[in-house]
């Protein structure tokens, strides 16, 4: 693990989930934790090699490649974690993440992993939008609901760490459909980091960037493409399975691991209710079978 210095106050270390720091004299703010105990081994010993204390964690939200690090940094350390409601009720009972997968039931084994389920650890408080006062600086909670429900972000020194509000072309390109719960919300949220302007704009899933415009747009551009194959295939009415299978079909995933099966799903879940709740879309209830079907076809 490398720590990449951005300002006196704020830096990062690169990897598969990017972990901001914030700094001040002796004492240290991780933004996020990354995915398991190693993770959290890791960051502290590179904390320890910066000689910097742990004072405090803040999750942007409660997926568990950003959080399963909190169970290991909370028992070797005195740190307090910092994250939004709903976000945060995950975070203490992590078993909501796939039982959320699993439509509310107790998961199948499948999604009995860390990458769904993240070891427990204690949030001790609830933060809002807003400046927050920590080891002596005041970093900003920006509100960017969408990948998740109450995803924050945080701002300090112009740097702003944006969590999953956008992920980069290759895994755009790769994986076709990224994980959103919320579809309104997330082309809200989207419009919002538009219009922001920052020396550095930290994704959590890829390099950080100055001008976040391109990637913006580019997952804008997916999600409308989503919205227009998803009413394209509505045309006729389909169960949500029918949609999964003729989308997965037309966008080339090889959906073989439960586990990615629930995920897919779940975003496609939020695609409907978006379609639903627009107006652009009905529900037929025939046979005991719920089928979707689009209204202006
Ligand atoms: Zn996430």
């Amino acid at each position: 693990m490398d720590y990449v210095e951005v300002t006196e106050h704020v830096g990062y270390v690169p990897g598969a989930v990017n972990i901001g720091v914030l700094r001040n004299d002796d004492n240290a703010v991780l933004i996020d934790t990354g995915l398991d105990k190693d993770n959290g081994r890791k960051l502290l010993r590179l904390l320890e090699e910066q000689e910097l204390t742990l004072k405090a964690i803040i999750n942007t939200h409660s997926h568990a490649d950003h959080n399963g690090g909190n169970n290991y940094l909370t028992r070797n350390t005195e740190a307090q974690v910092y994250a939004p409601s709903i976000e945060s009720g995950i975070i203490e009972n992590p078993l909501l993440e796939p039982i959320y997968l699993f439509h509310g039931a107790y998961p199948v084994r499948n999604l009995h992993n860390k990458f769904v389920l993240a070891k427990p650890s204690k949030v001790t408080h609830i933060i809002e939008p807003g400046k927050l006062e920590l080891i002596g600086l005041e970093p900003e909670i920006i509100a960017l609901p969408g990948h998740s429900y109450n995803q924050i972000g945080v701002l300090l020194d112009d740097v702003f760490f944006c969590a999953d509000t956008v992920f980069s072309n290759r895994v755009i390109d790769k994986y076709r459909i990224p994980v959103v719960q919320d579809v309104t919300r997330h082309l809200e949220t989207l419009n919002k980091l538009e219009e922001m302007t920052c020396n550095l704009f930290v994704p959590a899933h890829t390099k950080p960037i100055k001008d976040i415009k391109p990637l913006v747009a580019k997952n804008r551009a997916t999600t409308k493409a989503i919205i227009t194959d998803i009413k394209e295939l509505l045309k006729e009415p389909r169960s949500t399975e029918e949609v999964l299978s003729l989308l997965g079909e037309e966008y080339g995933l090889d959906l073989t691991v439960v586990q990615q099966y629930y995920l897919i799903q779940m975003t496609l879940m939020a695609y409907l209710g978006y379609l639903y709740d627009s107006k652009q879309v009905e529900i037929k209830l025939e046979n005991n079978i719920l089928r979707w079907l689009v209204l202006d076809g």
